[in-house]
């Protein structure tokens, strides 16, 4: 039976923030861990974690093997879906995806449905709803103790609003989905760029770890990209950094949706791809189907999906010139073409930098595929949530281990 948890200010409650804290940022840590990441006693750790383990909120499991720092001890203390639960939800174009995570990022289980969301947003919603309560009964969680819901969208997002208009997401015209699915679901909503959340995931748990600086570019039916420097998403003045598919790269190519002419989109996109290859594969020619005919060896797809990624690497390369990169990552469902596509995007790189900057930026598949997004989206939803308020709901837990 514990003791009342005390003031907010209490030296009890804050040492309990502190360890709760450390948990949340290590994913998972030993008592000797915490000792030294918090500068506790020996004994106010072990108190205070035995605690914890009381009310549901912290479990002792043997330390993840696989990927786990050399030398660590075997068993390890990490945070319970009771203490706070974090939900993704990832709008693409034709699919709807959700994930749930602790309050350490580990996904404990997800989802993801073929949806066309562009013709049918208010039907988009419905279904993101239904695949939220889905998967958290799967997951053993609730919604009750969801800190928040992260959500990203094919779309620029200004000061947490999706940029309206028929040329962004052609069925989301004067649609709010954060008012709508804050109602629909009561816990509070952020939203963010798709390539902006891929760029976060990738930089915390994928290919760009360890990295300082990394330009994410998202190749799909639309290209878009995110900056991320010293592990902070760049939004620029209006929050539009990374329109990177608006660059132009023929003067006197087509019209684009945004209006211009010549955008790389109108080039690389998965759209001018399958343009191009309908005359040769069929009206019904699918994405799925160009990446397939690439892997098995189609000279002509192939060399539609090489000239694609150069002209996306020439245009990526401009930006290493002005950001100096370490790492430029290529995720995005069109990545699944494999190395023909990433092979180009870094000779493009190549041809458009100056040699030291092309020594750093390199480029590389993007490790967590067509994921990143929802990934990225329960990151959001941590970053932005504060451990106090986490706190205010592990209160609630130890109340409801007491009644
Ligand atoms: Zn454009």
């Amino acid at each position: 039976m514990t003791e009342p948890l005390g003031s907010p200010g209490s030296p009890r409650r804050r040492n309990r923030l502190r360890i709760v804290d450390e948990l949340r940022r290590a994913g998972s840590a030993s008592r000797v861990e915490l000792i030294r990441a918090t500068g506790l006693s020996r004994t106010t750790v072990s108190k205070l974690v035995a605690e914890l383990q009381a009310d549901g909120l912290v479990v002792e499991r043997p330390a993840p093997g696989e990927g786990s720092a050399v030398g660590r001890p075997p068993m390890a203390l990490s945070l319970t879906p009771a203490a706070g639960t974090a939900v993704g939800l990832d709008f693409g174009h034709a699919f709807v995806r959700v994930a749930v995570a602790d309050l350490s990022g580990t996904v404990h289980a997800e989802a993801r449905r073929d949806f066309d969301v562009d013709r049918d947003s208010a039907a988009a919603i419905d279904v993101a709803v239904e695949m939220v309560d889905e998967v958290l009964a799967e997951a053993g969680m609730s919604l009750e103790r969801t800190v928040g819901v992260g959500v990203a969208v094919s779309a620029p997002v200004v000061r947490g609003r999706a940029e309206r208009g028929a040329h962004i997401l052609p069925g989301w015209p004067a649609f709010a989905p954060v008012d709508e699915l804050e109602a629909r679901l009561g816990r509070p909503v952020l939203i963010d760029n798709d390539a902006n959340l891929g760029a976060l995931a990738e930089v915390r748990h994928g290919a760009g770890r360890g990295a300082a600086a990394v330009l994410y570019v998202m190749l799909s039916a639309g290209i878009g990209a995110g900056l991320v420097l010293d592990g902070q998403l760049v939004r620029g003045h209006r929050g539009l950094t990374g329109e990177l598919g608006h660059v132009v790269v023929d003067p006197g190519g087509a019209i684009c949706r945004c209006g211009n002419r010549g955008c790389l989109e109108t080039v690389a996109a998965a759209p001018a791809l399958l343009d191009t290859l309908r005359p040769l594969h069929g009206d019904d020619v699918t994405l799925e189907r160009a990446i397939a005919l690439a892997r098995d060896g189609d000279e002509g797809t192939r060399r539609l999906f090489a000239d694609a990624g150069r002209a996306v690497g020439r245009a990526a390369g401009a930006v290493c010139n002005v950001v100096n990169p370490d790492l430029v990552i290529v995720g995005g469902d069109m990545v699944l073409a494999g190395e023909v596509l990433v092979d180009a995007v870094r000779d493009g790189i190549a041809e458009a930098t100056i040699p030291a900057i092309r020594d750093d930026a390199g480029g590389a598949a993007a490790r967590l595929g067509d994921r990143a997004e929802v990934l990225g989206a329960i990151g959001l939803v941590l970053a932005e949530t504060d451990t106090a308020a986490i706190a205010g709901l592990a209160a609630g837990a130890a109340q409801n281990a007491v009644a």
